[in-house]
């Protein structure tokens, strides 16, 4: 069967060579013998052999002639997107959704949302493994061919080894290799932010910038980075904490049991703890009916307070903009990053919290270190992680991360 080339090990050198040349195919779109045995530096008789076994194995389709004026036209090859799908799961608080992508990274399934408690105890771990199972059998696709499943979760994760430590790390076995055992389908773990950041790498505001920051703004805060165009993990997968970095001189509790991270001051959370203390304060605001509505604060009540303008809603965006882009600011400095990308759901208040992250950065970095720097806001908004999830798990099978 053809996936089973994909799941052999990559020690054998025929199958890394062809892995390289699938993943020349992904990046490049298509592709002749020619291009081919240039790009990887094999022989023509060489590309020839392996790209006539990927058709009879069904990962590559012949595409014809191309299509150029003058010269000779040279067949072209690009992916079959029927050679596999990659399932993506993003497990957020109060809900997890999911979605599967073909083997050209096209999105052929999305919008199922399941509503779930993100908590750290066995049954909210068998609720997760029903969910993905449930999600799997629904699809109009041959299931069989689901060569991945990839996962988010917060916290923190090490994706080479599988393990969780924030959720659900019951015992010495990693969890990835639990939610195989449970679904039956090869499982990649991630952390949300890093998905989030990878989404965009591939499929949203990214163009051909390869040194990248991405900051999650969400309850927590976290951070993506890529450096030369690949995700940077740090030793144990633990990089882009920066929410907890000791950033603040106040004496707010954080999440972490530490106090004065960057989070208290910086995040959803923050954002919760100062609408309720302006509430106190009697300050007015659309929030109010909102929460009343709701019966809990919400990120997307809040967001879209932001967007009708209410000034309370914009001035709370406007300082957590400005503390997050004086800490920006130190990492530009640290990095010189070609991208910095606002993501996460308190991305979507746009300009208002782009532009006192742009200000700070102005006053508190190096000028010409921050003028190789565009600061963006995210284009894949709260579907990043989704994404993110579903070209990972893709990325990783292939070996290119
Ligand atoms: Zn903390």
């Amino acid at each position: 069967m053809a996936t089973k080339f994909l799941l052999q090990d990559s020690r054998y050198k025929t199958t890394t060579l062809k892995k390289h040349l699938i993943q020349h195919l992904i990046i490049s779109g298509s592709s002749s013998i020619a291009d081919i045995a240039k790009e990887l530096q094999l022989s023509i008789p060489t590309v020839t052999k392996f790209v006539s076994e990927l058709m009879n194995d069904n990962y590559i389709l012949d595409l014809g002639k191309q299509n150029t004026p003058g010269g000779r036209k040279p067949n072209i090859y690009g992916l079959n997107p029927n050679a596999g799908y990659f399932v993506g799961v993003d497990v957020e608080v109060k809900k997890v959704l999911l979605a599967t992508i073909d083997f050209c990274g096209n999105v052929i399934d999305e919008g199922y949302v399941v509503r779930y408690n993100l908590e750290d105890t066995e049954e909210a771990f068998d609720r997760l493994c029903e969910i993905v199972q449930d999600y799997i059998h629904q699809l109009e696709i041959d299931t069989s061919k689901v060569l991945q499943v990839g996962i988010n979760l917060g916290g923190r994760v090490n994706p080479k080894t599988g393990f969780s430590y924030s959720f659900f790390h019951f015992d010495d076995k990693p969890l990835t290799e639990k939610i195989e055992k449970r679904i039956g389908i090869p499982v990649n773990l991630e952390n949300d932010s890093r998905a989030m950041m990878y989404g965009e790498f591939l499929a949203g505001v990214v163009k051909n910038e390869k040194n990248i920051l991405f900051i999650n703004i969400n309850w927590g805060l976290g951070a993506g980075i890529i450096i030369d165009g690949k995700p940077y993990y740090g030793k144990s997968g633990f990089s882009g904490e920066v929410g907890h970095v000791c950033a603040l001189d106040n004496e707010i509790i954080c999440n972490c049991g530490k106090k004065g991270c960057l989070e208290t001051e910086a995040s959803g959370y923050a954002i919760e703890r100062m609408s309720h203390e302006r509430k106190a304060q009697g300050c007015t605001s659309i929030l109010w009916d909102m929460m009343e509505e709701h019966g809990e604060f919400l990120l997307s009540d809040f967001v879209e307070a932001v967007l009708r303008e209410d000034v309370l809603a914009i001035e709370i965006v406007e300082h957590i903009g400005f503390v997050l882009g004086r800490w920006v600011a130190g990492l530009i400095n640290l990095l010189n990053p070609e991208m910095v990308i606002l993501g996460g759901p308190l991305s979507a208040t746009q300009d208002y919290l782009r532009l006192p992250v742009q200000s700070a950065i102005r006053k508190y970095s190096l000028n010409l270190v921050n003028q190789d720097t565009q600061l963006v806001v995210s284009k894949l908004g709260i579907r990043g992680g989704l994404i993110g999830a579903c070209m990972l798990s893709r990325s990783r099978l292939l070996g290119m991360i």
